[in-house]
């Protein structure tokens, strides 16, 4: 028992660490190309510090439970050996990961939106206007939860070669500072290519942010297209 309480705290403070280091390093590359892009906003800086150190205790609790498990009592998919899958399987796994997460976040954000919701949980996500590299966990602690359960429970279902474990967190982590920094990262050649038009990037959802009703999705446009609430990029990514 205590040894899962210490697995859990652990990957708590892992994700506090990494969340702190991801926004800390992208909102530092945000002061020195849009120098006054967070003016004024310090107060509301402080809240989304605040809400996304709450949501790192609450994502690091099933993470750190399951990570325990897989170390200790061989649960999970998760693989080490590249030999036990073939080599096409590594990038399906990853393509599969984000999909089903995509998937679970667009549906739920959904409903998050609805107006119960909104004023019960979501609404906190939405006090960030405009949000900034600090809000990327910027969530009340149900929606937090909602989050968090999305990979521990992957990993029983879908095999996955622990280094493309990895790049998930990795892409789940970049994606969810840079969407909400306040401006376009990616060249101009990707966001507005027919590949920038299956992708979320900063210009998709800072529009979420600016009109609410619009843009729910996490990494691809594939839901909001099909479900009719895609309004395209905001205006030209600056
Ligand atoms: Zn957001
Ligand atoms: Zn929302």
């Amino acid at each position: 028992m205590t040894a899962v309480a210490l697995s859990a705290l652990a990957m708590s403070l892992i994700v506090a660490a990494r969340y702190a280091l991801s926004s800390g390093a992208f909102a530092y590359a945000t002061h020195r190309v849009r120098p006054r892009l967070y003016a004024g906003l310090d107060e509301q800086i402080r809240r989304e510090i605040g809400w996304s150190l709450a949501s790192a205790a609450i994502y690091g609790i099933p993470a750190g439970i399951v990570a325990w498990g897989w170390q200790n009592r061989g649960w999970t998919q998760i693989y080490t050996d590249f030999a036990d899958y073939p080599l096409w399987y590594l990038p399906v796994s990853l393509l599969a990961f984000l999909f089903v997460h995509d998937t679970w976040f667009y549906w739920t954000h959904r409903l998050f939106h609805r107006p119960s919701w909104f004023r019960l949980a979501h609404s906190v996500h939405h006090a960030s206007r405009p949000p900034t590299a600090w809000a990327a966990m910027s969530f009340h602690p149900i929606e937090a939860l909602s989050g968090a359960v999305v990979i521990p429970a992957l990993v029983f279902l879908v095999p996955i070669q622990v280094a493309m474990l990895g790049l998930v967190l990795a892409i789940m982590t970049v994606m969810g500072v840079t969407n909400h920094m306040g401006w376009e990262m990616f060249p101009r050649a990707i966001v507005h290519s027919r590949l920038g038009d299956w992708l979320i990037t900063a210009s998709h959802h800072q529009r979420h942010h600016d009109e609410y009703r619009c843009n729910y999705g996490l990494y691809f446009r594939m839901w909001d297209r099909l479900c009719g609430t895609d309004r395209g990029i905001a205006s030209p990514p600056a």
